[in-house]
């Protein structure tokens, strides 16, 4: 008898003796435990059935299967696992064919290491992309993998998480076939296996019965002596290659136990944890919130950029890239000319690394057009001024930008601080003025803070949203105040550092506290490279507003006054030789011990705990304050903000997710010993870390619906 077609998620359909199976799960047909277990229903009962020929397994909708079902990683999966399935499916008496369109990826390409008989059309992908959330493939894909495909190809796409086309897996043997109609090919093939004789006689390609070819271990070793100088080495990697090297040298069952429990200890990991949340946040804030899901969008054809400097070209060179027109604007002909090298030169060595062909750099430089003409600009769609961060200047130009723009362009600034809705008063079109903050280089930073005015209309927030989505970058939206979340967060921390500095620690155990946290470069090592000035005119914008001890803490000041400027000076909080590495400077410790002195401080001796606590600890209690004060939807969205603005370490998860694992009674703690220390002027626990910390709550619970904390 037939299994119930009534079981959800498999369709069965029967074509003269040829049992099709489609996974129907939209939208990506996750491998749920309710889909494993009507897959596995149906292959046990078809494979048992004499008159069945063959089982061909395909997906339905956009792709075969993208996978295991991430919220099925937190605790034990219900029967039948995925090797279960895979090991059923390998095993069958009857032929299994895996007829593949779209994504093939993770748990669905170990699905289809099961069959013995790959076909996929021209647009399949296929990937392993565990590494990614800090695991391996857990259901045979690193036993099967390089049995099929050779080591060196199987640790490639297992170690980067990379995905590659139908071509490209036809080349390796990944896959049989390539088909334009899957569907009919794997048919044909299903006859022709059919016909090739009784089920026992070892016509099927069983992945598990074949060696791992060649037993030479130089990639396995090669891999692995790559990784040691990875920083930070996590430990997927490292168990992807001891799962690798059990195929290579073990009974397939027994690598498939190495690979289990390698994949369990990894699931269990924090650093598996934090990578998987690190997911779930960006899909997160890449959402529309509810009241913009149903507001129209205006149309962005054309876009201009005010501001030919380090940001304008750089934004400039992102909306060319999306294929929009794009005219950029400076004041100065001079910099116009500037902009247009640099651009070029960007693109020169794109070309040059293979990153973009000859014709694909002409067509993108031909997409800017320069001007110093803003009436160039009526028609424009979209126009964002990256002029300097001043607000006179500023309003001049949104100002002027007013009586030029048609009616509903979207208008844009790229201000790092200032208030947005004091932007769009210089204009008599407030609806449409919205912050976007890209980051530096624009072409590379893929974080875009979108900053609604009060009075920003719903359609140019979407807007805004929606371009972000075009231009490849991760929106998070955020709200108006000093800094946003990512710099106010960060204004924090720089304070603490200087704190630090003038406690005790030098700027290199500042920084090295921080890389070996996993950032990849320290906030003095990064306040050189952006250049110092910049610091420092903002110290100079907001010196009315800081406390005492900032206004006397004049470090930036005095290294300014040296002609400290970093990396392009030569000379910052670290020396640069001529391949710009930076080393320690005694002069600048010199420095640090006289001002230090003259404010009456003792120095002390700093570990590296104690600095990364301190300074970590400030910017998260920054982080509590913007929730409380509504401005980020969620603690997620401001992990998002510091993973790929600031480049907070990924398996650390963000500042928000990693004040989680530390326990927010303990961060509430810290803050308090810290005030007892330097006074509540600079330490204060923020009402809505007080009250998850009292009720033993975290962050990631918060929700803007929670009443504020008194
Ligand atoms: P920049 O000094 O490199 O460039 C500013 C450009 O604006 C100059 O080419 C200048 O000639 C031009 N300009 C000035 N006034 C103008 C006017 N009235 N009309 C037309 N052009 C005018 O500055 P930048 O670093 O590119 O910063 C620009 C904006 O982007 C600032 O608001 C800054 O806060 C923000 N931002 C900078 C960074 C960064 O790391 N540099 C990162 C994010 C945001």
């Amino acid at each position: 008898m037939m299994p119930a077609a009534a079981v959800p998620l498999v369709n069965l359909r029967l074509e003269r003796g040829v049992a099709i199976l489609t996974l129907d799960h939209p939208p990506v047909n996750a491998l749920s435990s309710a889909l494993r277990l009507a897959l596995y229903e149906h292959v046990r009962e078809l494979s048992a059935d004499r008159s069945i020929l063959a089982l061909i397994l395909t997906g339905a909708g956009r792709g075969f299967c993208a996978g295991a079902d991430i919220r099925d990683l937190s605790g034990a999966a219900q029967p039948p696992t995925l090797p279960d399935l895979v090991a059923l499916l390998a095993h069958s008496r009857t032929p299994v064919i895996a007829a593949l369109h779209g994504a093939v990826l993770g748990g669905g390409l170990e699905l289809a290491l099961g069959a013995h008989h790959r076909i996929a059309d021209a647009g399949a992908m296929f990937g392993l992309p565990e590494i990614k959330l800090g695991l391996i493939p857990g259901a045979g894909g690193t036993q099967r993998l390089p049995r099929l495909i050779g080591m060196p190809a199987a640790l490639g796409l297992i170690l980067s998480g990379e995905s590659i086309g139908a071509a490209r897996a036809l080349e390796l043997g990944l896959i049989d076939e390539l088909a334009g109609d899957v569907l009919a090919a794997a048919l044909a093939a299903a006859r022709r296996l059919a016909a090739a004789g009784p089920a026992d006689a070892g016509r099927l390609r069983r992945l598990d019965e074949l060696p791992v070819s060649g037993d030479d271990e130089t990639p396995l070793n090669d891999a692995a002596a790559g990784l040691a100088a990875r920083k930070p080495l996590l430990p997927a990697p490292l168990k992807a290659i001891e799962a690798l090297r059990a195929a290579a040298e073990l009974p397939f069952e027994e690598g498939m136990k190495v690979e289990r429990s390698a994949f369990l200890a990894l699931r269990d990991s924090p650093e598996s944890a934090a990578l998987r949340h690190a997911f779930a946040a960006e899909r997160e804030a890449a959402r529309l919130p509810a009241t913009l899901a149903a507001v129209p969008t205006r149309r962005i054809g054309t876009a201009a950029v005010v501001g030919a400097g380090t940001m304008g070209q750089g934004i400039a060179l992102v909306l060319a890239e999306a294929g929009i027109p794009v005219q950029l604007v400076d004041a100065e002909q001079a910099a116009l000319q500037r902009a247009l090298a640099s651009i070029a030169g960007i693109n020169r060595s794109r070309v040059a690394r293979g990153k973009l062909s000859a014709e694909q750099e002409a067509a993108l430089s031909a997409r800017i057009r320069p001007t110093v003409n803003l009436e160039d600009l009526k028609d424009t769609d979209f126009v964002i001024e990256a002029v300097f961060e001043d607000v006179a200047v500023k309003s001049a130009v949104l100002g002027r930008l007013d009586g030029i723009l048609k009616p509903g362009a979207l208008l844009a600034s790229n201000t790092s601080y200032l208030d947005i809705d004091d932007l769009a008063a210089a204009t008599r079109r407030p609806q449409d003025v919205i912050g976007m903050h890209f980051f530096s280089p624009a072409q590379v930073m893929r974080l875009l803070e979108v900053v609604p005015g009060a009075r920003t209309d719903p359609s140019a927030q979407a807007t805004a949203l929606a371009l972000a989505k075009r231009l490849g970058k991760q929106a998070v939206l955020v709200g108006n105040a000093r800094g946003f979340v990512g710099n106010r967060m960060l204004a924090r921390r720089t304070r603490e550092a200087y704190f630090l500095l003038e406690e005790g620690a030098t700027p290199w155990q500042v920084d090295a506290a921080f890389t070996d946290f996993g950032f990849p470069m320290g906030p003095f090592a990064v306040g050189d490279l952006s250049g110092l000035d910049i610091g420092w005119r903002n110290r100079r914008a907001v010196f009315d507003r800081l406390t005492p001890r900032e206004q006397r803490c004049t470090l930036l000041d005095q290294l300014i006054d040296a002609g400290r400027l970093g990396q392009k000076a030569g000379r910052g909080f670290y020396r640069y030789d001529a391949e710009r590495r930076a080393q320690p400077d005694p002069e600048v410790e010199s420095l640090i011990e006289r001002h230090a002195r003259a404010v009456g401080r003792e120095r002390r001796a700093f570990g590296s705990e104690e600095i990364l606590e301190r300074c970590l600890i400030a910017m998260i209690d920054e982080g509590a304050r913007i929730l409380g004060e509504r401005r980020a939807r969620s603690a997620a969205d401001i992990d998002v903000v510091w993973l790929h603005g600031y480049g907070f370490p990924r398996h650390r998860g963000g500042p928000m997710y990693h004040a989680d694992q530390l326990g927010l009674a303990a961060v509430r703690d810290a803050i308090l010993r810290y005030q007892a220390e330097h006074g509540a002027q600079y330490w204060a626990v923020a009402p809505v870390l007080e009250s998850l910390a009292a009720a033993g709550g975290t962050f990631g619970s918060w929700s803007p619906a929670l009443p504020e904390a008194a």
